[in-house]
């Protein structure tokens, strides 16, 4: 059964087309990697399917479209995102996951425990590291409890231990049976771990399994110039910004 179903999905940033056509449908189960060039329209993939942004086309979560999905679904935003600014402890942040349900005082601390941010809690989100900050927001996602979790950008400006750890969390909420979709620049792990990719450039250029996706006519076609595989990171570079 598919957890969520985008059909002919367009979002416009007031005359500027955002997403094009979008259709994807996302199986029970599955972790999807969305991968693309900055500005093709990730996040914003993701904020629709959150109902954070206008949008046109039909978004089906369950099999139902509601305009209603932001305490459903677990949702960590790209870093960029975060105002860290905002006075807000991460007990506060952490909390924010049990608006609109039960609340659980357990779901919480678990949470909060899983990304081992114990004895922070009362701690202002903007005198954390990167890092940290980053564990905050996933442990948002996490208390959640949701069938589908959605990370964007999860290992962008992290530490090798976050990342590490982030890693394992992912492979265990997938083997619970979660959803788990999220965007990413390091090509070599997302083929390493994901059950499909989605190769997107304001519309889907290919989604299918890594090995059908990952060709160097589809990347070609979606990042719009020759692209190398950092062999030390795995990550995505544009191959005119690279010298030797
Ligand atoms: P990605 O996450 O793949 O880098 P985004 O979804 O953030 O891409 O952005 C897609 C496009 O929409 C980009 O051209 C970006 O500049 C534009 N965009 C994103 N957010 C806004 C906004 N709030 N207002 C206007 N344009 C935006
Ligand atoms: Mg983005």
């Amino acid at each position: 059964m598919s957890i969520i179903e985008l059909k002919n999905l367009n979002v416009h940033y007031g005359e500027i087309p955002a997403l094009e056509s979008v259709n994807v449908s996302i199986e029970n189960g599955e972790l999807v990697s969305i991968i693309g060039p900055n500005g093709s329209g990730k996040s914003t993939l993701f904020k629709a399917v959150l109902n954070l942004l206008d949008y046109s086309g039909e978004i089906k979560f369950k099999g139902k479209s509601s305009k209603n999905q932001f305490n459903k679904i677990g949702y960590m935003p790209q870093s960029s995102d975060v105002d860290v600014n905002f006075p807000i402890t991460v007990q506060e942040v952490v909390e924010q996951s049990q608006l609109g349900k039960r609340f659980s005082k357990k779901k919480v601390s678990d949470a909060i425990q899983n990304v081992q941010l114990e004895g922070l809690e009362e701690r202002n989100i903007s005198e954390l590291s990167g890092g940290q900050l980053q564990r905050v927001f996933l442990a948002r996602a996490l208390a959640q409890d949701s069938d589908l979790i959605i990370l964007d950008e999860p290992f962008s400006n992290t530490d090798a231990i976050t990342e590490e750890s982030l890693l394992i969390l992912i492979k265990d909420l997938v083997k619970e049976g979660k959803t788990v979709l999220m965007s990413t620049h390091n090509l070599k792990q997302a083929q390493e771990i994901s059950t499909k990719i989605v190769l997107l450039n304001k519309t889907v250029v290919c989604y299918g399994s890594p090995k059908d996706v990952c060709t160097k006519e589809h990347l070609l076609e979606t990042f719009r110039q020759n692209i190398l595989i950092s062999s030390e990171t795995g990550d995505i570079t544009l191959s005119d910004h690279h010298h030797h």
